[in-house]
C-alpha cells in the first residue's frame, strides 16, 4: 500500500478537505447498507434498503419504518475508527478545512471534528414533528414502534430520506470548503449517490486522492488512488508519522 504517498501529500497540503462514504465507518462496525442488500431482501417483502429509507414509506408505513431504522441505522456501541481520529488530529493541526460526510452515524464529530457537514443528517438529532422538541438517539433506540413525543407527535430522525432534499445550508458549505481545498481525499465511497458525487467535481486544487476498495468515476483524474480498507490505511499512515517524529 502507497501509505508513503499519501503522508507526503498531506504533508505539503494545507487545505485539505475530506469527502467520505460509508467505507469511512465499515472499520467502525457499521455495515453498508448500500451493499447488503440481498441481506435485507427476506425480512421486507423484498424491498429495497433505499425503498424503506424514503419518505413516501416514512408516512405511510410508520411502524415498519422504524423496525428496520432501529435495526440496521443505529449503532449505539460504534466508536470512532483510526481514519475518524486520524482526522480530528489534522483538523486540530489547522491543516483539515472540513469533513463532508454521507454517513449519518455522527462518528466525525464524535471524534472531536467541528467542521463536519453531514450531507444525509445524523442519528443523534431528532425532532418532535408537531411541537419541534428535540431528543437523543435513545428516544428512538429504546422507543416501542413509533417513538412519541410528549405531546403526542411522532419523533423523525434528522436524518435525510430518499425523496428528501439535504440542508441547503450543508451543501452550500460543503461546495464551498471543496471549492478552496489544496487537497481533496475522497475515501469508503463509489460517488453513486448524487448529489454528493457531483459536488466532488468542484475541485480545482491540487492533489485528488481516491481511497476506495472498488473503482469510482473519480479514478481517472486522481493523483493517487489506494484500493484498500480506509480505517487500515490512515492506521498505517499514523503508526508511521508515530515511527518518524511527525505529528500525530
Ligand atoms: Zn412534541
Amino acid at each position: 500500500m502507497n501509505t508513503e504517498q499519501l503522508r507526503e501529500i498531506i504533508r505539503s497540503s494545507r487545505r485539505i478537505v475530506f469527502f467520505g462514504g460509508a467505507g469511512v465507518s465499515t472499520g467502525s462496525g457499521i455495515p453498508d447498507y448500500r451493499s447488503g442488500r440481498g441481506l435485507y431482501a427476506e425480512e421486507t417483502d423484498g424491498l429495497s434498503p433505499e425503498m424503506i429509507l424514503s419518505k413516501t414509506f416514512f408516512y405511510l408505513q410508520p411502524e415498519k419504518f422504524f423496525d428496520w431504522y432501529r435495526k440496521h441505522m443505529l449503532y449505539p456501541e460504534a466508536k470512532p475508527n483510526a481514519a475518524h481520529r486520524y482526522l480530528y488530529e489534522l483538523e486540530k493541526q489547522d491543516k483539515l478545512r472540513g469533513i463532508v460526510t454521507q454517513n449519518i452515524d455522527g462518528l466525525h464529530r464524535q471524534a472531536g471534528n467541528i467542521r463536519v457537514y453531514e450531507l444525509h443528517g445524523n442519528v443523534h438529532e431528532n425532532h418532535c414533528m408537531e411541537c419541534g422538541a428535540a431528543y437523543p438517539m435513545d428516544a428512538v433506540l429504546h422507543a416501542r414502534g413509533i417513538p412519541r413525543c410528549e405531546c403526542g407527535g411522532v419523533i423523525k430522525p434528522d436524518v435525510v430520506l430518499y425523496g428528501e432534499a439535504p440542508e441547503k445550508y450543508v451543501c452550500i458549505g460543503a461546495r464551498r470548503e471543496i471549492t478552496n481545498a489544496d487537497t481533496l481525499i475522497i475515501a469508503g465511497t463509489s460517488l453513486a449517490v448524487e448529489p454528493a458525487a457531483s459536488f466532488t467535481e468542484d475541485f480545482r486544487g491540487k492533489h485528488l486522492v481516491i481511497i476506495n476498495k472498488e473503482e469510482t468515476p473519480a479514478d481517472a483524474r486522481a493523483e493517487l488512488v489506494i484500493r484498500e480498507d480506509v480505517s487500515e490505511v490512515f492506521r498505517q499512515v499514523w503508526e508511521k508519522d508515530t515511527e518518524s517524529g511527525d505529528r500525530p
